[in-house]
């Protein structure tokens, strides 16, 4: 796989189909600890850039998918163009739709309570063959003793796929911690509010939006205490240009 360095992430240059494909192929291999997929958007990577120790957490992943319109316009601009955005709800439906096919089962691992039971009913209706090993919700301490609770409750259940969805950067904090005590899992993705959505709390903007590349755009607006995270895409887009601006002196 193709690997490009954006402002110091290794993404890959993948397209969703790619991305799924990959999926497949780790779910169908042995394998004996669990790949991790992260989905940084430029929030992410701005965030690194401004707190260097970021790095090797969010590098540490197998999968990096650009799940952001700015990662995308930042690999135009630096003259190293990734093929397009991968949204990690998208690639983490994509799985869905591979375990119900193939017979893996997976774990929802985030949210507020209740929220991961809804997202399960809603996705077992879309893929009737899915099988759910198990729920938690993301409200715990993520050490001692009620983490090592969680850790014994998904080995107990011992899915291939561990959605784990606590938001940025808990979530990729709470892989890296804890990939070594996962059990059976192959597969775990970090995938923020994904679980909102699929419960159908949270709507994903219209597709025009997401065309457009304005998804940023109508998160704010649904959300606008969102407005000081995203103040980190204009700075990301400043920097970069900039990056290149030096790069060409
Ligand atoms: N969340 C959680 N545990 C926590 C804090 C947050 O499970 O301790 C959940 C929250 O309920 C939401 C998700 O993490 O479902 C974060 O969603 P957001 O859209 O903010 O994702 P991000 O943009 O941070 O990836």
């Amino acid at each position: 796989m193709e690997i490009i360095n954006i402002r110091g992430v290794d993404f890959c240059n993948v397209t969703l189909d790619e991305a799924a494909d990959w999926v497949s192929s780790v779910l169908a291999a042995p394998s004996e600890s669990p790949h991790a997929v992260f989905t940084p958007n430029s929030e992410i990577v701005q965030l690194c850039i401004e707190e260097n120790e970021y790095y090797s957490l969010i590098n540490s992943a197998d999968l990096i998918i650009p799940d952001g319109i700015g990662v995308i316009k930042a690999s135009r601009i630096l003259g190293t163009p990734l093929k397009e955005k991968v949204a990690g709800i998208e690639l983490g439906e994509r799985t869905l739709a591979i375990a119900a096919e193939k017979g893996y089962s997976v774990y929802f691992l985030g949210a507020k309570p209740g929220v991961a039971e809804q997202a399960a009913a809603n996705m077992q209706e879309k893929y009737p063959a899915l099988t759910v090993a198990g729920i938690h919700d993301g409200y715990f301490k993520k050490e001692g003793e009620e983490n090592e609770a969680v850790l014994a409750a998904i080995r107990a259940a011992s899915p291939d796929v561990l959605y784990v969805c606590l938001g940025v950067p808990a979530q990729e904090k709470w892989i890296d911690a804890n990939r070594a005590a996962l059990g059976s899992v192959k597969l775990c993705l970090a995938l923020g509010g994904s679980l909102d959505v699929w419960a159908g709390n949270v709507k994903r903007a219209p597709k025009l939006f997401i065309k457009l590349g304005l998804e940023w755009f109508y998160r704010l607006c649904c959300e606008p205490k969102r407005i000081g995270r995203m103040m980190k895409l204009p700075k990301f887009l400043f920097g970069t240009y900039a990056e290149k601006w030096k790069g060409r002196k």
